[in-house]
């Protein structure tokens, strides 16, 4: 027998998450996964398929590298899930067996690899951008600062939502080029990340969509359609975070902002857990106490 374990007791850095999803992939002959792209150092951006359905939902983890947390938490999810499969019996109001034949969940647990392995493991591990990195990082530690990919582009300012009105607001944020924290990119899409990430979700018609970020509790929705409001309540009422409406440049250039204007359908970022990033991995298990219940009404549906 295979024993697969996801460990809360370490972050994992974009290797331990390949070999985590490797173990449930061959214990888990359901799963299946893929790469949608690769980051800028070429690394891959893994996607797990779970469920087969026609209704498709995504959740995406560590756009922001100091948030790696959150990595964790969709792993996590996913073996928490295929467990629930493999048991049978209900899932919310549902079989197993039937939220797997309706729905397809779409997992993405790192869409930064470069950025979470910098945090992690240092700007040595940024390959041919470790010097670039540590002329930015200016003799700051990366676990305590860096969010950007390995270029210095913050990936979720990097899509194409309000994307000039962002860059007007990029000077009252003190940011005047690539670095830690905030630098949208030259334009839209510039990054090979979130090429991957858009590029996966035109070839598919996506009923909702997840964001996984941290800290504060709260949820952000750029959608007011009734869908979209209704969601924010129930998503708000099972996790008790607050619904709230990004302001500034947090109200631009983001992966939901996109995905809201693009498709219109609802989007939800949702800022897990309550302190400084990067969170402290005591905090997991309360906080996946928190978002579980959220991912498990997506892929119910309601
Ligand atoms: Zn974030």
């Amino acid at each position: 027998m295979i024993v697969t374990h996801i460990s809360t007791n370490y972050p994992a850095d974009s290797a331990l998450t390949y070999h985590y999803i490797k173990r449930l992939g061959q214990k888990y002959p359901f799963l299946s996964s893929e790469s949608m792209g690769k980051s800028v150092l070429g690394r891959d951006i893994t996607v797990l398929r779970l469920g087969f359905g026609p209704r498709r939902i995504f959740f995406f983890g560590a756009h922001h590298a100091l948030e790696w947390i959150t990595t964790l938490i969709l792993l996590r999810f996913a073996l928490d899930y295929c467990e629930r499969k493999t048991r049978g019996g209900r899932f919310g109001e549902k079989s197993i067996n039937e939220v797997f034949a309706e729905t397809s969940a779409y997992v993405v647990p790192m869409v930064n690899p470069d950025g979470v392995d910098i945090v992690i493991n240092g700007a040595a591990s940024a390959g041919d951008e470790r010097e670039n990195v540590e002329k930015m990082l200016s003799g700051r530690d990366p676990s305590k600062v860096w969010q950007a990919n390995a270029r210095g582009v913050d990936l979720n300012h990097n899509y194409n939502a309000r994307f000039d009105e962002g860059k007007r607001l990029e000077g009252e944020y003190g940011v005047t080029g690539p670095g830690p924290t905030r630098f949208g990119g030259p334009y839209y899409e510039s990054e090979p990340e979130t090429r991957a990430v858009c590029r996966f979700l035109r070839a598919r018609r996506c009923e909702l969509l997840l964001s996984l970020h941290t800290q504060g509790r709260e949820i952000y929705s750029p959608g007011d359609s009734p869908e979209s409001k209704a969601w924010l309540g129930e998503l708000s009422r099972l996790s008790g975070y607050r619904a709230a409406v990004p302001e500034g440049i947090a109200a631009c250039r983001g992966l939901c902002d996109w995905f809201a204007l693009e498709f219109s359908r609802p989007a939800f970022t949702i800022e897990a857990g309550q302190g400084k990033n990067p969170l402290p991995l005591r905090d997991f298990d309360g906080i996946y106490a928190e978002v579980f219940p959220m991912l498990a009404a997506a892929v119910c549906g309601m």
